[in-house]
């Protein structure tokens, strides 16, 4: 047990014990006070008494005796007298006596005068008969000797007492002073004790109260930036919902600032903390200024949150409050590496949209906000139930996606090329098909960017590239097989030996395979891939820059690699006819292919105009939907090789 403790234990205990004690004082102190005030009384009764016990009446009758012998007067010595021994004889019924009866002093003292009077008795009555005077005067001597004697002895005994009364009660009454005093430190001492426990208590409970608002906060809160954090988000978003009145409408925005976070921001984690620390500051000034309470949070990931509750859908508080925050992120965002220009994707929905669950508007606001990265300008985007059908056509294709590899779903279709000089087929260019149960047809441009994002395109790819070379084979002539790679597919380490082995196993040749890829996917590893596609072409695989100047193309992609092929996009076929500007370009890129011994194809051909107007500059490949779509091998040989004759475009 703590001293501390203990102390709470002995105060109390000491208190009662101090306690029980003066109570027993008390008492004993009335006895002793009832006691001393009786000594006194007696004391001073005794004096009384004692002063009256004189033989002054005896002396009086007897000097008138002796004065006035002879004359009958010896009565009046004999009255005296018996006036003293009447006093003498009633002492012991007095209340004198009390003083004395307790000792044998009383029968010792008054024994012996109320004798010597009674030895006399004659000589009083014979007074009459004219006692002798030096026989009478020995009486009152004798007489006055024995009360002084009393007196004294009595008020000495009385005096003694009522001293030893007194003392006794002083020392109770000192006794008394020391135990109250004792009881009233110690209950103090207790109180004192219980007051800092108490206040130690007060503060270690106010201490607790602060931690757990600290625990509170830290639970609430994002630690980086001060925001809330999702969860708290959530649950705040969950009670405004519930108490949202009539007419009301609850706003969420999702700000996503992952896609355009600097790519130095992944590798170094300051930088991505200044980043958010200083978007989280950005919102906080937005809100602070915008009307009504706008509640903000860190989302999971490198995003922000925010809601707030307007009178109407199309609320103009709400526009004001977006518009902020873009203006707030058009500034460069500042750290201590450099300032980055981070355009936020802004995504909003409100309960215009939502069924019951308020979470669904975090991620309809979220929807949106991925979609408004695909907007160019950066635009917010309001969420639109379409986007969620999308959203949901999307998980249900990456979810499809293995079984579909297993079971091996893929197909290739092949879009036939042309030269547009001879109008002959050369070759085909295999684009993946699949043709899912309950999906339906589904476009490459919906599964493989999602393909590419898990992974499965490797698989995807490396099927299609084995059933594209056995089934090109089915066909006559030597028509050149184009195969289009992604980038995975490229990093992968066993992509050169995977297209050794399947030209091994088809039995295609080497010189008949062309491999496209796109300039995007050139760049993202641009070392690794020149080198992989060296070692392609070391195979006598051709290599094709597919969709040349679809996106921001890059001359040295076109000098830094070998191109066997340069596959021009399909844009330059459609505005080739109608603009001149086009036509330059094509004419320039034309020379720097000839110059770099690469050929040409267009892609995209869909009218007569197009391929005349490419065929006059000098274009002499070309690829579209005006010779033909992507279509299944039999098709291919049905339209292009019926009797093993070449088909001639322009007599098609
Ligand atoms: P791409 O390699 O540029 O393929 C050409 C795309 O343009 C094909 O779309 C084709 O159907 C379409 N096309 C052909 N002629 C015309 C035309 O005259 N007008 C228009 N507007 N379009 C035309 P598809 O088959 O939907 O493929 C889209 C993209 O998907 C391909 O673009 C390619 O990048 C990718 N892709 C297709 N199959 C595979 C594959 O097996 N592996 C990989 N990695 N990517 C593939
Ligand atoms: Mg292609
Ligand atoms: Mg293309």
């Amino acid at each position: 047990m703590s001293f501390d403790r203990l102390l709470l234990f002995l105060f109390p205990a000491l208190c009662g014990v101090f306690a029980v004690f003066l109570a027993l004082n008390t008492y004993g102190l009335i006895e002793t006070r009832s006691d001393f005030e009786e000594n006194h009384r007696l004391e001073w009764f005794s004096f009384r008494e004692a002063i009256r016990l004189n033989t002054s009446d005896f002396e009086d009758f007897f000097s008138r005796y002796t004065t006035r012998s002879g004359h009958g007067e010896g009565q009046l010595p004999k009255l005296g007298g018996k006036s003293v021994q009447a006093t003498l004889e009633n002492l012991p019924s007095r209340e004198f006596s009390t003083v004395l009866d307790r000792s044998n002093l009383f029968q010792n003292w008054v024994a012996a005068p109320v004798a010597a009077m009674n030895g006399n008795t004659a000589a009083f009555y014979a007074l009459d008969a004219l006692l002798p005077v030096d026989r009478a005067v020995v009486l009152p001597e004798t007489v006055a000797a024995a009360l002084q004697n009393i007196a004294e002895m009595t008020t000495r005994e009385a005096d003694t007492r009522a001293e030893t009364a007194r003392r006794s009660f002083q020392i109770r009454q000192g006794m008394q002073t020391g135990l109250a005093l004792a009881t009233i430190a110690s209950a103090l001492g207790w109180v004192v004790l219980l007051l800092s426990r108490n206040s130690a208590l007060r503060k270690e409970c106010q201490d607790r109260m602060e931690d757990t608002d600290r625990l509170l906060h830290i639970q609430s809160h994002d630690p980086l930036t001060g925001l809330f954090n999702q969860k708290e988000f959530s649950a705040r978003l969950r009670r405004t919902y519930q108490q949202l009145s009539e007419g009301q409408v609850l706003n969420v925005v999702s700000i996503n600032l992952d896609a355009k976070s600097p790519k130095t921001a992944e590798y170094c984690q300051s930088i991505e903390n200044a980043i958010l620390v200083s978007a989280a500051d950005i919102l906080r000034h937005a809100a602070g200024v915008a009307v009504g309470a706008v509640c903000l949070a860190r989302a999971n990931g490198k995003g922000f949150l925010a809601y707030f509750t307007t009178s109407e859908t199309e609320d103009p508080a709400a526009h004001d409050l977006v518009m902020r925050i873009r203006r707030g992120f058009q500034h460069p965002v500042a750290t201590d590496r450099g300032a980055f220009l981070l355009p936020p994707a802004i995504g909003i929905a409100n309960t215009e949209t939502v069924d019951k669950d308020p979470a669904e508007l975090i991620r309809n606001a979220d929807l949106a906000a991925y979609e408004a990265l695909a907007n160019p300008l950066a635009r917010p985007v309001t969420y639109q139930p379409s986007m969620r059908a999308a959203l949901d056509r999307t998980i249900s294709i990456e979810q499809a996606l293995p079984d579909a590899i297993e079971n091996g779903e893929f197909l290739p279709y092949y879009q036939p090329q042309f030269n547009l000089m001879s109008g002959r087929i050369v070759g085909v260019e295999a684009l993946a098909r699949w043709n899912h149960a309950d999906l339906g047809w589904i476009s490459p441009s919906e599964f493989i960017p999602l393909a590419e994002n898990s992974g499965d395109i490797v698989p995807i790819g490396w099927q299609i590239l084995e059933r594209a070379c056995r089934e090109i084979l089915k066909l006559p002539g030597d028509l050149t097989l184009s195969l289009n790679l992604s980038v995975s597919q490229l990093l992968d380490e066993d992509v050169v030996f995977m297209l050794e082995d399947c030209l091994e196993r088809t039995g295609l040749p080497a010189s008949r395979l062309k491999i496209e890829v796109t300039e995007t996917t050139v760049m993202s590893d641009r070392a690794q891939i020149q080198t992989t596609l060296s070692s392609v072409r070391s195979l006598g695989i051709a290599l094709v820059l597919d969709d040349f100047g679809m996106g921001f193309s890059e001359l040295s992609c076109l000098t830094d690699f070998h191109w066997d092929l340069i596959k021009i996009d399909g844009a330059f076929a459609t505005r080739a006819t109608s603009d001149d500007k086009i036509r330059d370009i094509l004419k320039l890129v034309l020379g720097i292919a000839a110059k770099m011994g690469s050929e040409v194809l267009v892609e995209g051909i869909e009218t007569v105009d197009q391929c005349d107007v490419l065929a006059d500059l000098g274009c002499a490949n070309g690829q579209g939907y005006l010779f033909g779509g992507p279509m299944a091998i039999d098709d291919i040989k049905t339209l292009f090789f019926q009797g093993h004759r070449h088909p001639d475009l322009k007599e098609a």
